[in-house]
């Protein structure tokens, strides 16, 4: 029995799907204007993870996991007006850099992946509904979503009127009912990205995107909403009040799933802090994706974790010690099967129980030391009994040992290109993206600077009319 946390009842539940056969999951996705960063990875990650749980659990076609690409943002708007380019070169140039960076954490693409500027008219039905049910006006070419007229507004957070205008930081226009009330559809000047609605021509607010996506692609009430802590409030609660208002009182989902955060020490990674570190900066200093991924997963995930150099040292300890273990039984770990009644059982409890990755990696550990020491030789091993019980315990710690790591995504290279060193390909595709980027964004001096690095390494680089390719020399 899978146990999950609900941030609405704030308790561990049993998770017990509606409909077992569709199971349905859907994550606050990337805003792409910039690169991610480590924290950002960490919900792509934890949630990814679930995925395979769910599906191990429930079978592999059980389950449709949707995360969302915000492509119409007041953010991608500045960003495409700096470099002078249309909003779509932005968005496209970083949810490509999106998927990359988290393929490379050996994150899979989710079923499906709906784009706010696809779905425009998903939402503009969805704020019809809330006029006509008095939960949203407009005012000033803006629809506004009266906050007064849902009373179990603040349900997931639980957080006083003070609290909550204090943190949604709400702007005060004096078009507002309200002060607590938030935008579901805002004018466009002239030249600005806009479509033409009832309410004249504009663009939609950010939390309409998820409710509508979701009624559209989902359904109305859903098993398992997911992101990070800092979309609690005003986010998820928003997306809460309209679901619920344009759903007759339906609840929008059954678990609120919430992962931590990334922090350096002692302060909160973010961009406006300007204390990042990306994905794309550590595949490019020589990290594996499997070495970030396993630092991303060593903490539970509603914890905080603390991203220093020593973890990423310890992991990367961690797993160069369980790839030298692998290297000896490679032919038979590949060899062994993979399913639901391969795994131990005692890893399972231990992912099963709120996803808590830190118990499940101490027992793969475990394993992985099992197997080693059971091919010490030792006297009994000339008996020919003795030698295939050797063999049968080994494949059966492989057996265990090869779903637990494809449950957490991690032991899935091989070792010989594992060791081939810390500038593997991983490194250099790194740098390629790094260049690319750099060369779209016309900074051509870094862009050649990548390049010549590369060549002072003995990697020829090659651009072509399908992107760029590199050889050694
Ligand atoms: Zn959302």
């Amino acid at each position: 029995m899978m146990r999950l946390h609900d941030t609405m009842t704030r308790e561990k539940r049993p998770f017990v799907p509606l409909n077992p056969q569709r199971i349905t999951m859907y994550v606050c996705g990337p805003t792409v204007y910039g690169r991610a960063h480590i924290g950002n990875a960490r919900p792509a990650v934890v949630f990814d993870t679930l995925a395979r749980l769910i599906r191990h659990e429930f079978g592999e076609n059980s389950l449709v996991y949707a995360r969302n690409v915000t492509d119409v943002d007041d953010k991608i708007i500045a960003a495409a007006e700096a470099e002078g380019v249309d909003p779509s070169v932005i968005t496209q140039r970083y949810e490509r850099f999106y998927l990359e960076d988290m393929g490379a954490l050996g994150v899979r693409p989710p079923d499906i992946a709906p784009h706010a500027t696809q779905e425009i008219a998903a939402m503009t039905a969805m704020i019809e509904r809330l006029i006509a049910h008095g939960n949203a006006y407009e005012a000033q070419g803006h629809v506004l979503f009266h906050v007064p007229s849902d009373p179990d507004y603040g349900v997931l957070s639980r957080r006083d009127r003070e609290a909550m205008l204090a943190g949604a930081r709400v702007e005060v226009a004096p078009y507002k009912r309200d002060p607590a009330d938030f935008v579901l559809w805002k004018p466009s000047a002239e030249g600005v990205v806009g479509w033409d609605s009832p309410w004249g021509r504009g663009r939609p607010g950010w939390h309409v995107e998820c409710s509508a996506m979701i009624e559209r692609h989902l359904g109305e009430t859903i098993d398992i909403h997911g992101g990070g802590l800092d979309l609690i409030f005003p986010h998820h609660e928003n997306e809460i009040a309209q679901s619920r208002c344009a759903h007759g009182g339906l609840p929008l989902a059954r678990f609120w799933v919430h992962n931590g955060f990334v922090d350096m020490g002692s302060e909160k990674m973010s961009k406006s802090l300007g204390n990042i570190i990306t994905p794309a900066e550590l595949l490019a200093q020589g990290h594996k994706g499997e070495t970030l991924r396993l630092a991303l997963l060593s903490a539970h995930y509603r914890k905080p974790l603390p991203w220093t150099e020593g973890l990423v040292a310890r992991i990367k300890v961690t797993l160069d010690g369980w790839y030298r273990i692998l290297e000896r039984f490679w032919d038979e770990y590949q060899a062994a099967p993979i399913g639901k009644q391969h795994v131990d059982e005692l890893f399972q409890d231990a992912l099963t129980d709120d996803l808590n990755t830190p118990a499940a990696i101490a027992r793969l550990n475990g394993m992985l030391n099992f197997l080693a020491s059971s091919a010490i030789p030792h006297a009994t091993i000339t008996q020919d009994g003795a030698e295939i019980e050797t063999k049968q315990v080994q494949r059966d710690w492989l057996v265990r040992i090869k779903s637990a790591s494809s449950l957490l995504g991690v032991l899935q290279a091989d070792p010989e290109a594992w060791f081939r060193g810390d500038a593997g390909s991983d490194a250099i595709e790194a740098r390629i993206i790094q260049r690319t980027e750099a060369k779209q964004a016309r900074d051509f001096a870094t862009a050649d600077r990548i390049r010549d690095e590369l060549k002072a390494e003995g990697i020829v680089l090659e651009d072509g009319p399908l992107g760029t390719t590199w050889r050694r020399e």
